[in-house]
């Protein structure tokens, strides 16, 4: 499992047969594994011989079982214990045992080891307040109780004192309150941070700075976040903050780097799921000036194909209020009105991109040609994006495609249009999305950037470890970043230990776990012998290879070469060992998800937009003139890039930057899966702020 809970300090326990802890009454409490409950406390009333005992459990039942299948219950004393590595018995009954009693408490946050574990309360708990900032700012961990202001503090202050950079890694399943944590880190660093402020008359401009390092969340999430069954508010990107900091420890600028945007999205909605926020935001808050620019006046979230499938509304969200929160955030980011304009303009030429449809030419076999209604819709997308409509109607339709030394027309059937049209959506709310974090960036960005004894805190919110009942490649990159992160993980443990042992001349064989993972890390990622991106990028460029070429191909290299390879059974695709559970891949369209391809006719010309922000999003399209003068695309000059190749440079430069980090590891829990607290046994949320959840 993710969170190592057996400290290295633990002493290992005597083997003591089938006892239980005795209580007061001279009762022997175990935990019984039950299907329903997970777990059951019982005491044994007798034992029967053949290793086997009756339990009397807490809820009435008496159980015969095998002495060995149960757990020993731990001494009422460590009831809601803090720390987890405290517990004189650990194993899964009490862990889970004493997080749920914490959790009923409105205890969320509780240490284990070097994690800190969050569970969801799904309500907001008044621990978050000034005083609380307040009463973590400047104390360890041993003075104060479990908090993400606690490790904020903790990274802080080793930031401070020691000079070394550090990371906070918050991982979990959908729903289970990364992002939440993450901003609860960034508010905490942006209040102690500055009042921490030495100077005077900077304090201002860093005040700025902080509340502008706050607001790039609003902004971020109306563009990367969308309702999904999991979570009403999920981010479908990563995201790593690095927060710089001068010396003394205030805030000299802050950085955002982002990874793997799920722009599928853009184009294809689940029932009971949305679109990205900003879509509705736009179409419910916009104003009617803008509503007539952007050419949508009058029109709503039913108008749109890109809209219409999913939730109109999330139960409780304003979208409206959501908007001018966002329109806040990008005053207060300092985003002129004309920049504003420019990026809102690509979101609904998007949105107008869904509604061109196609249909067969009447007598042609399988040419498309626009249906009735579809001009409109595309004279809109072109007077937005900038470019003339009859090339791009031609280009879309009848595509120029270089055949040895000529220009040929390719005939492109409804469904390939259609397909190109979704390309270009996602494509260009990708770009658009992209170019909106450099902008936050840039505006991040301050003098303190780049300085050389400049220090900084990186706070990383991903998606983690994922099985569905169908995995893709989607998965495949984001299971992978999670196996690197685990072997970080380990291998900080090991690295401790190691210390530890050596602080205390116990001679000791090294066993670094982090190297468990390596095979199947090596799996995914060697070029040589060949990996599964290797050699996805190897059949992406091969104009014969198919899915099915490709997955024979990996068979051939992988299959009984190592334990954590093997074909699936059923269908086409591989099963392969990851450290949290062996997950089997379906490889349908993967070569395609990896080219991730848009039409280059079209893309040419929205290199050359009259409208600057679109031309500079296509940049890398334009038509670059090679020594001998004539002009060729930058795509054949190699600059392109498959999406494996470019998740394993990102993933190794962010693996880089913590290695050079001290890291602290944040595990978030979700505590069901109805998105609400657990309202009958929790008041607590009515509860007025007070300081005693924390004394
Ligand atoms: P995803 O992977 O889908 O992005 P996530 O782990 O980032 O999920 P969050 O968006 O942080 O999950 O949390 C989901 C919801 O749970 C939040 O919108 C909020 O309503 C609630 N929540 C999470 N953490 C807290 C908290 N500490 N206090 C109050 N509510 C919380
Ligand atoms: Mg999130």
């Amino acid at each position: 499992s993710f969170i190592k809970t057996d400290d290295v300090r633990h002493a290992p326990e005597p083997v003591q047969g089938i006892e239980g802890e005795n209580d007061f009454s001279g009762k022997r409490y175990v935990w019984l594994k039950d299907p329903q409950a997970a777990f059951v406390k019982g005491w044994i009333v007798e034992e029967l011989g053949d290793n086997h005992i009756l339990v009397q459990c807490d809820d009435g039942s008496q159980r015969e079982v095998n002495a060995d299948s149960v757990d020993k219950v731990n001494p009422a004393k460590f009831d809601k214990a803090d720390d987890m590595a405290e517990l004189t018995h650990l194993n899964e009954a009490s862990v889970v045992h004493n997080l749920h009693m914490r959790y009923q408490a409105d205890l969320i946050y509780t240490y284990s080891g070097l994690f800190l574990v969050a569970i969801n309360p799904y309500c907001p708990l008044p621990i978050y307040t000034n005083e609380y900032i307040n009463m973590y700012r400047g104390q360890g961990r041993e003075e104060t109780k479990p908090h993400i202001y606690a490790m904020a503090d903790e990274a802080f202050r080793n930031l401070v004192d020691e000079g070394e950079n550090q990371s906070i890694l918050v991982t979990g399943e959908s729903g289970a309150g990364k992002t939440e944590n993450t901003k609860k880190v960034i508010q905490y660093l942006a209040a102690v941070a500055h009042s921490e402020s030495p100077v005077k008359s900077k304090s201002l401009q860093h005040s700025n700075l902080s509340q502008q390092i706050l607001r790039a969340n609003p902004i971020l999430e109306a563009f990367g976040n969308a309702q999904t069954v999991r979570n009403n508010n999920s981010s479908r990107f990563g995201k790593f903050i690095r927060i710089e900091f001068t010396r003394t420890g205030s805030i000299a600028g802050a950085f955002i780097d982002w990874y793997l945007l799920e722009k599928s999205r853009v184009v294809r909605l689940n029932a009971h799921e949305r679109n990205y926020h900003i879509f509705y935001q736009l179409l419910k808050g916009a104003d009617r000036k803008m509503k007539q620019d952007f050419l949508i006046e009058g029109q709503d979230v039913e108008d749109f194909a890109y809209t219409r499938d999913g939730h109109d509304t999330i139960t409780g969200v304003s979208d409206r209020d959501e908007w001018n929160s966002l329109i806040e955030a990008f005053e207060v980011m300092g985003f002129l009105e004309k920049e504003q304009v420019s990026i809102l303009r690509t979101v609904a030429a998007v949105l107008h991109l869904g509604n061109i449809t196609v249909m067969k030419e009447s007598r042609g076999a399988d040419q498309a040609r626009l249906a009735p209604d579809a001009r409109a819709h595309a004279e809109r997308v072109c007077k937005l994006l900038g470019m003339p409509v009859e090339p791009f109607l031609q280009g879309l339709l009848h595509p120029r495609v270089k055949a040895g030394r000529e220009w040929v027309e390719k005939v492109q059937t409804p469904e390939q249009v259609r397909l190109a049209l979704d390309a270009l959506a996602k494509g260009i709310y990708e770009r658009s999305f992209g170019d909106l974090v450099t902008r936050i960036n840039r505006q991040l960005d301050r003098a303190g950037m780049g300085m050389d004894d400049s220090h900084f805190i990186g706070v990383l919110d991903i998606a983690g470890f994922e099985i569905f009942e169908e995995n893709s490649f989607e998965q495949l990159c984001i299971n992978y970043t999670n196996e690197k992160l685990q072997q970080f993980f380990n291998h900080h443990m090991f690295v401790l230990e190691q210390e530890e042992y050596a602080r205390e001349q116990i001679e000791w064989k090294f066993i670094d776990f982090g190297h468990d993972l390596q095979p199947t890390i090596d799996l995914i990622e060697l070029p040589n012998p060949i990996g599964i991106f290797s050699c996805l990028d190897e059949d992406s460029v091969m104009p014969k290879a198919t899915d099915k070429s490709f997955t024979e191909k990996l068979h051939s290299l992988w299959d009984r070469k190592t334990p954590k390879y093997r074909p699936s059974r059923l269908g086409q695709g591989f099963m392969l060992t990851h450290y949290a559970a062996e997950v089997e891949y379906s490889t349908e369209g993967w070569l395609e998800k990896n080219k991730d391809p848009l039409n280059d006719n079209v893309t040419r010309l929205l290199a050359t937009s009259t409208d600057k922000h679109v031309a500079s999003l296509f940049i890398d399209c334009a038509d670059v003139e090679d020594e001998s003068g004539a002009t060729r695309s930058r795509v054949k000059k190699g600059l392109f890039r498959t999406v494996a190749q470019r998740h394993k440079e990102q993933l190794s430069s962010l693996m880089a930057q913590l290695h050079s980090t001290h890291p602290h590891f944040v595990r978030c829990i979700i505590p069901n899966h109805k998105k609400t607290t657990q309202t009958t046994q929790r008041p607590a949320c009515a509860r007025p702020a007070t300081l005693q959840w924390c004394a």
